[in-house]
């Protein structure tokens, strides 16, 4: 089968996680220190903390920037639910945002300037698979109506762009994203009093963690906030410092693997559009298709299955999950909701080959063929 992600993980992989047992320091020792100093320099970030998950990321980062009770957040609902969870878990109220379009399916500004409120507190930007977010234009508007700005970058790591929006950004090593630590994640953030903020509720709000004082005379910690446990152990680091090295390679295997999806799926598919321009930035996590309104997904979802393909959806809109639903059932985005019932998502990660693609798209333009026999194409 060919899946719709994989992970790459081999013999460094085994060697890194084997060095940690014998070394036998199992957490937040040297081996995440070192990931969080590496995971900056790709981003030409200062520090980073890594963390237990992009959850647990997004997390601490509405918590360390004080939002809460009262407040709203500007979010997607084309993205995964952990987006909006994170503000649910401080207390604010998450408010779904419309994307521009099937072509840009990021969430509109103009959507985002009118569902601000007086209790607007925060916007999260979400790459969609991989594509960045205008920075410019982004910054000016929460500059413009005094809002933070967070990045949820699960789709986009290893682009230097990314983490420098605004107040900080969360990153997701989740088995499949493009790199991964099994579970796992990362915040990067500007300040440096945002950062030791987030450091320590990272670690149950103590002032020193187990190897410090192991290094340090004095056996004595404090709780000066409240904390959690949201920390990163050294086989995950490990596997993550392996990871990060071959990172940049793969983005670029992805995007010469997005390249040829293009032009095949252009010549051989028409009717089906592919949102974004060839050359918009991006870490390309995922392969999102359009299909023609009127086609049969899950007949084309059926059809590539049989051919051994895996495609999946990005995403059922978050506002419409019964979950969110319960909570306002009036919210309603039309493009959000017309991208979500016409997306596919197809194969894409760095041990694909140009003549995987090729297969893919042999596959679906045979799908579409059976839907249209007499050669409409909507
Ligand atoms: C995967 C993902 C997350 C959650 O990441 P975890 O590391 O599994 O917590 C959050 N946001 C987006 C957009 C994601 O794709």
């Amino acid at each position: 089968m060919l899946l719709v992600s994989a992970p790459v993980l081999g013999d460094d992989e085994k060697a890194a996680l084997a060095a940690v047992i014998e070394s036998g320091w199992v957490t937040m020792g040297d081996r995440v220190g070192e990931f969080e100093q590496t995971f900056a320099r790709l981003h030409q970030a200062d520090d980073a903390i890594a963390v237990g998950s992009c959850t647990a990321a997004l997390h601490l980062i509405l918590h360390a920037l004080g939002i809460g009770p009262g407040d709203e957040v500007l979010v997607p609902s084309l993205t995964f639910v952990a987006t909006a969870n994170s503000v649910v878990y401080v207390g604010a109220r998450p408010v779904f945002v419309d994307i521009e379009s099937a072509e840009v399916p990021l969430m509109s500004l103009d959507e985002a300037e009118a569902k601000c409120t007086s209790r607007t507190k925060a916007v999260i930007l979400v790459h969609f698979a991989g594509y960045l977010a205008d920075r410019d234009a982004w910054q000016s508007f929460a500059r413009r109506k005094g809002l933070l700005l967070i990045e949820d970058a699960a789709h986009a790591p290893g682009l230097p762009e990314v983490g420098t929006y605004g107040e900080a950004a969360a990153f997701s090593f989740y088995g499949n994203k493009n790199m991964t630590t099994a579970e796992g994640g990362a915040v990067i953030a500007r300040d440096r009093g945002l950062r030791e903020l987030i450091r320590q509720s990272r670690a149950h709000g103590m002032t020193s963690g187990t190897r410090q004082r192991l290094s340090s005379r004095s056996a004595e910690y404090d709780v000066t906030m409240l904390g959690f446990n949201y920390r990163m152990d050294e086989l995950r680091a490990a596997l993550g410092l392996v990871q990060l090295k071959k990172l940049p390679a793969w983005n670029e295997s992805r995007r010469q693997l997005a390249t040829v999806y293009r032009g095949l799926v252009a010549e051989h598919c028409p009717s089906v559009k592919i949102p974004f321009e060839l050359r918009w930035p991006s870490a390309h996590h995922l392969m999102p298709i359009v299909l023609p309104p009127a086609a049969n997904r899950q007949r084309v979802v059926d059809h590539l299955r049989e051919r051994d393909i895996q495609t999946t959806i990005h995403y059922p809109p978050v506002h419409r999950l019964t979950y969110y639903r319960d909570l306002d059932p009036d919210v309603a985005l039309p493009r959000t909701e017309d991208m979500a019932r016409r997306e596919l998502t197809l194969p894409l990660h760095p041990r694909m080959t140009a003549s995987d693609v090729e297969r893919v798209v042999q596959a679906l333009s045979a799908a579409l063929a059976a839907e249209y026999p007499m050669g409409a194409v909507a």
